[in-house]
């Protein structure tokens, strides 16, 4: 049997980095990687990266308002080959960064575990035990296939995954869930010229956010000519040679209302891996929703066996991910200071057109503190920047602390909001008095530039 300092079971982006890092120092490293289509793990492959690619070229072939449905699906076909492309070189590159390594070895298998210190890894050919004596599980999510009558077995259904492998454009695309994965592809497909419905079983749209910006979210998706019903709990999707028919009831006023569509996207959340695992046999224990449990230090319930990322639950990121591998990192070489209690100011962007950015606490959360509050709020249309790259729709606020200065949150609805929120968690971070965003010199015309304003508005 083989023997390694280190095992690591899924290539996803905590894990490869500690492999790479593990290997650099002289440790014998085992990846395990299920999946020859996966090398790299869900972000390069069906997540972050060829989700954002297709958000610009659906932006580019919006920006040509070509005339006719023909021009636009071929414009996404385009598309969907560049993102294989970009996919595909991305992958080989994340293997070859492993694999070129003399001390660390990636199988293509499907690992169990055997006992607290032996792996089983099934591979297409034979099965074989490798034996490490450190274990990490970097095994992420898996998207939810909700228990809906007509699903299994629809060939006009698809995931986040499948539905980026389409060539041909859907005139109609229904998509079940209102959550931000769902709402990402709404933006990508609408640009793309595909009339999008968005099906939402909550009574309230993205319920996360303050009711001004969801407000102001909506607006902008209806105006793209998404229509987003609230409290449709689907019933049944049935289907003929050529079309999905997706019926759904009102859960306010019990109407029945039947939509067809020729793609039905399931975006209804996703969920730890562990399945197959074998984690009982070995003591692991899971949550009450399934991620395995983890301590602020990403130690499982069994000494020598770590989780990271998507898997031990929580926000689903590949920056968490990564920040995990330098918990784990900190403890192993450092000085083990670092945990996952010291995240502070966890920004999140969705990829929606333009980008909503988030930190902190909403108005509505640090009114619930009881603390003494101010609020600033501009419109993205008052920035130039705004003009001069074409997109104007938006709005931006944040909420300090009236007796501390404090910024306790902000929300950027606007465009490069996805880079501007970073300077705000920083900001958050490091001085945190609002004074000094409100104050400081940026380049013009930049985004940027709109956080002058928008803290010189607090009132
Ligand atoms: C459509 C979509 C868009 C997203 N957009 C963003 C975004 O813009 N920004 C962002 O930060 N996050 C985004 N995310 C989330 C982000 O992709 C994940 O949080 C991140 O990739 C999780 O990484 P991970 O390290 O947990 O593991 P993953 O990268 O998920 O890797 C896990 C790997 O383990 C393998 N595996 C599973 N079980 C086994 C087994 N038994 N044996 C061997 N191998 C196994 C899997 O094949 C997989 O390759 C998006 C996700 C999706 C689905």
């Amino acid at each position: 049997m083989k023997k390694y300092d280190a095992i690591i079971i899924g290539f996803g982006k905590g894990g490869k980095t500690l492999a790479a890092d593990l290997g650099n120092r002289g440790w014998s490293v085992a990846v395990i990687e299920r999946s020859s289509s996966m090398y790299g793990g869900t972000c390069i492959n069906i997540g972050c990266i060829p989700t954002k690619l297709l958000v610009h070229l659906s932006q580019t072939a919006h920006y040509h308002e070509f005339t006719t449905f023909e021009q636009y699906a071929n414009a996404f076909h385009q598309a969907i080959e560049e993102k294989r492309n970009i996919t595909s070189m991305l992958r080989r590159k994340n293997f070859e960064n492993l694999d070129t390594k003399d001390t660390v070895t990636v199988y293509t298998g499907i690992a169990s575990f055997r006992s607290l210190s032996e792996i089983e890894v099934r591979t297409e050919s034979e099965t074989f035990v490798l034996e490490g004596e450190k274990i990490f599980i970097n095994t992420g999510a898996t998207t939810v296939i909700p228990p809906i009558k007509g699903v299994s077995d629809n060939p006009f259904i698809y995931t986040s995954t499948s539905i980026m492998e389409l060539d041909k454009l859907p005139r109609h695309l229904t998509i079940v869930g209102g959550g931000y994965i769902g709402l990402e592809f709404a933006s990508i497909f609408a640009n793309f010229g595909s009339k999008v419905t968005v099906l939402e079983d909550g009574d309230k749209f993205i319920p996360r956010e303050d009711r001004d910006i969801a407000e102001a979210v909506k607006a902008v998706l209806e105006k793209k000519g998404i229509s987003i019903q609230l409290n449709a709990i689907v019933q049944e999707i049935e289907h003929d040679a050529d079309k999905a028919t997706i019926i759904y009831r009102n859960a306010q006023n019990g109407e029945t209302t039947r939509v067809e569509a020729d793609a039905v996207l399931l975006a209804t959340g996703r969920r730890p891996n562990t399945e197959g695992l074998n984690l009982e046999a070995v003591g692991v224990k899971l949550t009450e929703r399934g991620a395995i449990e983890v301590d602020d230090h990403l130690h499982t319930s069994v000494n020598n066996i770590w989780a990271i990322g998507d898997v031990r639950g929580g926000l689903q990121f590949t920056y968490l991910s990564l920040d995990d591998y330098r918990i784990i990192r900190d403890e192993l070489f450092g000085n083990d200071r670092r945990n996952t209690g010291d995240r502070e100011a966890i920004a999140y962007s969705v990829f929606i057109d333009p980008p909503l950015s988030h930190v902190g606490m909403t108005e509505e959360q640090a009114r619930h503190t009881g603390r003494n509050i101010k609020v600033g709020k501009i419109l993205a249309a008052s920035m130039p920047r705004t003009l001069t790259v074409g997109q104007t729709d938006g709005l931006l606020k944040t909420v300090i602390d009236a007796d501390t200065n404090q910024i306790l949150g902000c929300t950027l609805f606007c465009a490069e909001s996805s880079e501007v929120i970073n300077i705000v968690s920083l900001a958050m971070r490091m001085n945190n008095n609002y004074v000094y965003l409100r104050d400081n010199i940026f380049t013009h015309p930049s985004m940027s530039e709109s956080l002058n304003d928008l803290y010189s508005s607090i009132k």
